[in-house]
């Protein structure tokens, strides 16, 4: 049955939302006939209520994308793929206020940034994964004379996306662009926190002319409509961006079902090191983005910062400036820098985690408070010093604006203090010594490695996690790896069978 649009006023724009359950093309009612609130983080208030999806509605939704990949997208031709992906950039251009509303008050991120990041690197994703749909190559190899052999790079098939509530409208485009060019089909589930903005975009993914079945989205949550796509039979390949705790359940859901391939794009606690050399107020913005960014929900936040003792206490000095004179509030203002954190069960978190480090013996520097007044999940900008590296701030990943500053002495400590975390998303180097730049970066165990600055990510570069921080890369050319699987073509030109007389 079909779940109609609803119409929401958000900062005095009317936006229409669906609110159903995205399969073949159409957005119909979920079985079971449950709905759930999305709330806006910013007042507490429900925005809006959409349909929950169930364990039954991901099957259907299997069927349909199964359907959709062996009935001709698969073997589609990949200049169309692309050709549909730019007609979905340009429509979400042409969309993107009130695509940019919906994903501000859903999410709570500020409207500045959704405006310079999310929204520019999501249709620029969308393009250049467009660009690359004719272009995935496989190769000739000199096997033994009288033989001819090559590869073929061959979509896998059904692939099920599992999002969080961070980035929800960058991470459904960067699950779903790789995917379609490809020649995959999909069903994507988006964060229960956070659905608004892709079921917008399925909107688009309709206009733009997708076949029926090629995505297919189903709201929901993790334990209900996230374990039934962990665990399904037809499902051949599992992306997932999350806690590395889920990741986890993920993986052995995979692994006790059909194998199906996982790739997994988890936590971080990731070390920033400034050196004597660097240029100090370079250093202190960069940190503080690489912490501040999305009010700190970001998996490769740059939370331990690492200062050389020469320049600890003037580092100290500026970034704590630099922090105490971020402007919290309103995300829709256009000069706030940071908005609430995104939902209630990550606020208390953060906060919970802040009298962790108290308690534990770390000096509460800065911040540290709810913002008083506010019916949303606003947090101060928080700095901690004096902490080691045994306290839970120094090793959990808060996922909130709270950061440690630790002084060190010499390189080799601080390579050391650096990779003690199980994490390994990213690290970041400020130094003007490039010897020692490269240095640090060849020994830093990190999936990304920033030199000078921090929190830059570009769809043309691989994006993932060395150790407990994933499995798989995403964007670049190499998550098209993940996206395809290689066959083998042997044949024979006029080698005789080895048995024969
Ligand atoms: P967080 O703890 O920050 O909310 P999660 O890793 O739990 O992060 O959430 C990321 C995504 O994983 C969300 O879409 C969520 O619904 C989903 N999820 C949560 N639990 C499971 C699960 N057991 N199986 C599959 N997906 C899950």
């Amino acid at each position: 049955m079909a779940a109609p649009s609803k119409k929401v006023t958000i900062n005095g724009r009317e936006v229409s939302i669906p609110t159903g359950l995205f399969i073949n093309n159409e957005f119909v009612k979920a079985r079971g006939g449950k709905t759930f609130e999305v709330e806006d983080p910013a007042t507490a208030k429900v925005l809006l209520s959409i349909e929950e999806g169930q364990p039954e509605d991901v099957d259907i939704a299997v069927k349909a994308a199964r359907k959709a990949f062996e009935s001709g997208w698969a073997e589609s031709d990949p200049a169309w793929r692309g050709s549909l992906l730019l007609r979905l950039a340009d429509l979400l251009e042409k969309d993107q206020e009130d695509v940019i509303a919906i994903e501000v008050a859903d999410s709570g991120k500020t409207l500045k940034q959704a405006q310079t990041i999310d929204l520019p690197g999501a249709i620029g994703t969308i393009r250049y994964y467009a660009s690359w749909a004719d272009k995935v190559y496989g190769r000739t190899a000199s096997t033994a004379p009288g033989t001819f052999s090559y590869t073929l790079r061959e979509p896998i098939g059904v692939c099920g996306q599992i999002i969080p509530w961070n980035f929800p409208l960058l991470m459904f485009i960067w699950k779903i662009a790789p995917a379609l060019a490809t020649g995959n089909t999909i069903v994507i589930k988006s964060a229960e926190t956070t659905p608004l903005s892709a079921l917008k975009m399925c909107e688009l993914i309709k206009e733009a002319g997708f076949p029926p079945g090629t995505v297919n989205l189903v709201s929901g949550y993790g334990k209900t409509v996230g374990a039934a796509m962990a665990n399904h039979m037809d499902i051949d390949k599992l992306a997932f961006t999350g806690s590395t705790a889920t990741g986890r359940t993920i993986l052995k859901a995979a692994a006790s079902s059909n194998l199906k391939k996982v790739t997994l794009e988890l936590g971080g606690k990731s070390p920033n090191i400034v050196f004597p050399d660097a240029d100090l107020s370079q250093a202190v913005d960069w940190s503080v983005f690489g912490i501040d960014m999305h009010a700190g929900q970001v998996c490769h936040a740059g939370s331990r910062i690492y200062v050389h003792e020469d320049i600890y206490d003037s580092f100290l000095k500026a970034f704590t400036d630099k922090m105490a004179a971020i402007k919290v509030g309103a995300n829709f203002s256009g000069d706030t820098d940071q908005g609430p954190q995104q939902n209630k069960l990550q606020y208390d978190r953060i906060l919970s985690l802040i009298e962790a480090g108290k308690k534990e013996g770390a000096t509460l520097h800065f911040g540290g408070q709810p913002l008083p007044d506010r019916d949303g999940y606003f947090i101060e900008p928080t700095i901690f010093t004096d902490a080691t590296s045994d306290m839970k701030i120094v090793k959990e990943e808060i996922f909130g604006p709270v950061v440690v500053i630790i002084k060190f002495r010499s390189e080799e400590e601080v390579l050391a203090l650096a990779n003690d975390t199980r994490y390994g998303l990213a690290a970041g180097v400020h130094t003007k010594d490039y010897q020692r730049a490269i240095r640090m970066t060849k020994k830093l165990k990190a999936g990304t490695t920033w030199v000078n600055m921090f929190n830059y990510i570009h769809w043309s570069m691989p994006f993932g996690g060395y150790k407990e921080s994933g499995i798989g890369r995403e964007l670049g050319g190499e998550v098209l790896d993940n996206y395809t699987q290689v066959k083998t073509v042997f044949f024979n030109m006029d080698v005789p069978a080895p048995n024969s007389a």
